[in-house]
C-alpha cells in the first residue's frame, strides 16, 4: 500500500478545511500520515478524515517553514513516502519549497488532481483561466505536490483515532526568524471557503457604501460575502474577501455576482460554483457566459428589490 504524507495546518482548535480536503484525496491513494503543524488540538479529527498516523509538531513562535522542513526532510529520507501533499497556502508553500531544496527534487505546484502512476506521479493543472487541463508527470521522487483549495471535498469517514508521534524540530539557530506578532482576522457569519451561498460585489456597485447591499442580501440568505480584486484594491473591502486567481477559490452551491464583469482572473476562482447568478447592466458582460441565471439590470434597482422580497418572507 502506498504511503502518503499530508501536511495539515492547525487553525484555532482544529485542522484547516484545506488540510481535510487533502486527506480526502490522500486516503484514496494509500495509508495516510498527517504532518500536523500546531499545538495538536483537534488531532482526532485527522483520524476521522482518514489519517492512520499523525506526526504532530508545534513550532510555537518560530516561523514554521525552516524547522518543519528540516525535520520533515529527515522523516522523508527515513520512510520514503510515495507522495507528499501540501495545500496551495502560505505556510504549506514555504515548507514545500524548503523541503524540495533539501531533498534535491522539484515541486508540482497548483495541482487540481494527483494520481500515482507506474514509476511516478501525474498531476492535473488548470490553465488558460481553467478552460484547459494540462497534465504533468514526474518520475524522480520524493514527489512533492501542492494542491489548490477546493480541489477535493473534505468529508469525514468516521475513522479511528490516529496514532500520534511527535515530529521533533531541530534546535533554533541564532539567525532563525520568529513570529513577533500575529493578528486574528475578525470574522462574522459564514466564511468564504466553507459557505454554501456566496454573494460577491464588484466595481459596478459604484461605491464602498453600496457594498452594504451585498451584506444585507447575504444576511437574508445566510451567505458569505465576496468581492472582486477591483474593489479590494480600491479599499472598499478587505483582501480576505477577494475571490479569484490571487484571492480565494470557492465552490458554493450558489454564487451571486453583482456588478462583476467576469474577468478571467475572477472567474477562475468561482466558475465551479454549482449555480451562478449574475446581475450586470451590460448584457455582454463576460460573467453571463458562466451564469446559470442572468439579470440584466442596475444593481441599485435589483438588489434592493431582492432584499425587500426576502425580508418580506
Ligand atoms: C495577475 C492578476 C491577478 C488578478 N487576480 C484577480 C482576482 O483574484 N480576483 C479578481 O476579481 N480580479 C483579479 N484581477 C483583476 C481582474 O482582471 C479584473 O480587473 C477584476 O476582476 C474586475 O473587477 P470588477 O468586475 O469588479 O470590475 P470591472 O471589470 O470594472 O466590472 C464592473 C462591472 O460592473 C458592471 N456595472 C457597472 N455599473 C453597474 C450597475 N449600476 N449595475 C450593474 N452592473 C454594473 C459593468 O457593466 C462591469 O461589467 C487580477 C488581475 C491580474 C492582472
Amino acid at each position: 500500500m502506498a504511503n502518503i504524507f499530508v501536511l495539515v495546518e492547525q487553525e484555532g482548535d482544529g485542522p484547516t478545511t484545506l488540510g481535510l480536503e487533502l486527506l480526502a484525496k490522500a486516503r484514496t491513494l494509500g495509508e495516510v500520515t498527517a504532518v500536523y503543524v500546531g499545538t495538536g488540538a483537534g488531532v482526532d479529527v485527522l483520524g476521522e478524515h482518514g489519517a492512520a498516523r499523525v506526526l504532530q509538531t508545534d513550532p510555537g513562535d518560530r516561523l514554521p517553514a525552516g524547522p518543519v522542513a528540516e525535520a520533515l526532510a529527515e522523516r522523508v529520507s527515513a520512510e520514503s513516502p510515495d507522495l507528499i501533499l501540501f495545500g496551495q497556502a502560505y505556510t504549506d508553500r514555504d515548507i514545500a519549497g524548503r523541503l524540495a531544496a533539501r531533498l534535491g527534487v522539484g515541486v508540482l505546484s497548483n495541482a487540481s488532481d494527483v494520481r500515482l502512476v507506474e514509476g511516478g506521479v501525474e498531476t492535473d493543472h488548470e490553465i488558460l483561466g481553467g478552460s484547459q487541463i494540462a497534465t504533468a508527470r514526474a518520475s524522480r521522487g520524493p514527489f512533492i505536490v501542492l494542491v489548490r483549495p477546493k480541489s477535493f471535498v473534505a468529508e469525514s469517514t468516521g475513522g479511528n483515532a490516529p496514532t500520534v508521534e511527535e515530529l521533533v524540530l531541530p534546535a533554533a539557530g541564532s539567525a532563525e526568524a520568529t513570529v513577533s506578532e500575529s493578528h486574528v482576522e475578525e470574522r462574522e457569519g459564514p466564511q468564504l471557503g466553507d459557505a454554501s451561498i456566496i454573494v460577491s460585489g464588484g466595481r459596478g456597485l459604484g461605491s464602498a457604501e453600496a457594498y452594504e447591499l451585498i451584506e444585507r442580501l447575504a444576511k437574508q440568505l445566510g451567505a458569505a460575502t465576496g468581492a472582486t480584486r477591483a474593489i479590494v484594491d480600491s479599499g472598499w473591502v478587505p483582501y480576505a474577501k477577494q475571490v479569484g486567481q490571487t484571492g480565494k477559490t470557492v465552490k458554493p452551491d450558489v454564487y451571486i455576482a453583482a456588478g462583476v464583469s467576469g474577468a478571467m482572473q475572477h472567474m477562475v476562482g468561482m466558475k465551479d460554483s454549482k449555480t451562478i447568478i449574475a446581475i450586470n447592466k451590460d448584457p455582454d458582460a463576460p460573467i453571463f457566459s458562466v451564469a446559470d441565471l442572468g439579470v440584466v439590470g442596475d444593481v441599485h434597482d435589483v438588489l434592493p428589490k431582492l432584499i425587500e422580497a426576502l425580508e418580506a418572507r
